[in-house]
C-alpha cells in the first residue's frame, strides 16, 4: 500500500468554536479509524492546520470531502509526500487546541509570534506537526 502524508491549512468559519470542533473531532474519529486515517488537527480559532496519513486513495478522498466543507476556508495544500512510516500513528485524529500551542514553538517554526500556517513552508508546518504529536 501506498502511504501519503497530506499537510494543508485553512481558515475558520465563523460559526466554529470549540464545540463545532469537538462535533468535526468525532465525525473525524469514527470515520479515520474505518479508513485507517491518521493525524493531528491544530485549531486556534482563525486557523487550522491538518496533518492527514494513510493510504492514497483513502487520504485522497478524504481531502475532496473536507474541501467541500463550510466549517472552513480558504484551504491551502501546503505539504504532500509518499512516507515510509506513519508519523501519528497512534490518533485517529489526534488535536492540539490553541491553549496548547506554545509561541516557543510557534516563533521557531514559522519565525512569527502568532499561529499563521499560512506563513509556514511546508517543511516547517510539518516540523511544527510532528514536535506537537510527539509532546
Ligand atoms: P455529511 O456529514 O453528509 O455532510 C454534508 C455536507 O455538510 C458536507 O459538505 C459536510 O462537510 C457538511 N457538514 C457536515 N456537518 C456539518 C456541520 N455540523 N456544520 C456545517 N456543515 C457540515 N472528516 C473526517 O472523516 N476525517 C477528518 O480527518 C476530518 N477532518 C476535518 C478537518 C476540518 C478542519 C474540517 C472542517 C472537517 C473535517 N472533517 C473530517 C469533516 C469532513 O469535512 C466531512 O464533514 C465529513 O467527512 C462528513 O462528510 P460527508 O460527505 O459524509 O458529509
Amino acid at each position: 500500500m501506498l502511504l501519503v502524508s497530506l499537510v494543508y491549512a485553512s481558515s475558520v468559519s465563523a460559526s466554529v468554536d470549540e464545540q463545532a470542533v469537538a462535533r468535526i473531532l468525532e465525525t473525524s474519529r469514527a470515520y479515520n479509524e474505518q479508513y485507517d486515517i491518521t493525524g493531528l488537527l491544530c485549531f486556534n480559532h482563525r486557523y487550522f492546520l491538518q496533518c492527514l496519513e494513510g493510504s492514497r486513495t483513502r487520504v485522497n478522498h478524504l481531502y475532496q470531502r473536507i474541501l467541500q466543507d463550510p466549517r472552513h476556508s480558504d484551504i491551502l495544500l501546503l505539504d504532500y509526500a509518499e512516507i515510509e512510516q506513519r508519523r501519528f500513528d497512534q490518533w485517529a485524529m489526534g488535536y492540539v487546541p490553541s491553549g496548547q500551542l506554545a509561541r516557543q514553538q510557534i516563533l521557531r517554526f514559522s519565525g512569527k509570534a502568532e499561529f499563521n500556517p499560512y506563513e509556514m513552508t511546508g517543511a516547517s508546518a510539518c516540523g511544527l506537526l510532528a514536535e506537537l504529536g510527539s509532546l
